[in-house]
């Protein structure tokens, strides 16, 4: 099959490699989408300390079922199907208590397996066994479905920080993840919803999802600004998707009593450890 191999950082080479090959409980996924993830181009750009080069990254798949194992029953070939890519153990104390999603011991197809940046994808019997084959409704698209794991991580994120009705929400960040926060608190009820960003690019592109004010931070203020639309109220929750220091020291100072924020950006200890 062809697959898109990182072979060294910044050296990414669509080359023939060989097939997957399927264990008894294995299923084999035809990639039909796989969108690339902020840790892909993190990983193209400077690798990653778990990833061995090279590499076949992508765990944000959607595709349909060409081959299973002979102990799968409970799917067909043919089925349309999305991949949650996180395998938990099911022992560790996190799992044990129902929050797979900080399981220690977590494999992540595409990290720690062959991801989907390839015509072919193996999913490992233990993936097959603890959920992570989704299928997918009719109708929906294998384009759209493949992001449903940013978009997990976003629900999952505006659940532990209860967005609701009425809310003034603030998201620093425009791009997908951003984006897709947007929508999600508009749908859950929020009263205002302001986007910043200091790419102006990105606030034009972010028009279309319907934020009620996009301030561009690089140009103006952002506390001054946001203020201003909120006629001096400070946001129930503010989310912070990109990876800025200044923006964690923002969500900080704009946060209202009893708010909360959460991050969806990776800075590093050190420097996290600097914000006043
Ligand atoms: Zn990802
Ligand atoms: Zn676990």
């Amino acid at each position: 099959m062809k697959a898109a191999v990182l072979e060294d950082i910044k050296k990414l080479v669509v080359k023939q490699v060989s097939d997957p090959c399927c264990g008894e409980g294995d299923v084999i996924v035809k990639v039909e989408a796989c969108s690339v993830c902020g840790a892909d181009i993190r990983t193209y750009n400077f690798g990653h300390r778990n990833i061995i080069l090279p590499h076949i990254l992508g765990h944000e798949i959607a595709g349909m079922i060409v081959e299973k194992g002979k102990n799968v029953n409970n799917f067909r070939i043919g089925d349309r199907v999305n991949i949650y890519p996180a395998i938990a153990c099911n022992e560790c104390d996190w799992c044990r208590r129902g929050m797979q999603v900080r399981c220690d011991n977590t494999i992540q197809i595409g990290d720690d397996t062959p991801g989907g940046f390839a015509e072919y994808i193996k999913i490992p019997a233990k993936a097959v066994n603890n959920g992570s084959l989704i299928t997918i409704p009719e109708g929906l698209s294998y384009e759209l479905a493949a992001v449903t794991e940013p978009l997990g991580c976003v629900l999952n994120g505006q659940e532990l920080c209860n967005v609701k009705m009425g809310d003034v929400v603030l998201v620093i960040g425009a791009g997908p993840i951003g984006c897709m926060h947007v929508i999600l608190a508009k749908a859950r009820g929020a009263r205002t919803v302001i986007l910043a960003d200091i790419n102006q690019k990105r606030l034009e592109l972010a028009e279309e999802i319907g934020a009620d004010c996009y301030i561009n931070s690089s140009e103006t203020v952002l506390s001054d600004k946001m203020l201003e639309y909120t006629r001096g109220k400070k946001a129930d929750v503010v989310i912070v998707a990109c990876n800025s220091q200044k923006a964690i020291q923002d969500s900080l100072e704009l946060l209202d009593w009893g708010g909360e924020t959460i991050n969806l950006c990776r800075i590093a200890q050190r420097r996290f450890n600097n914000t006043d």
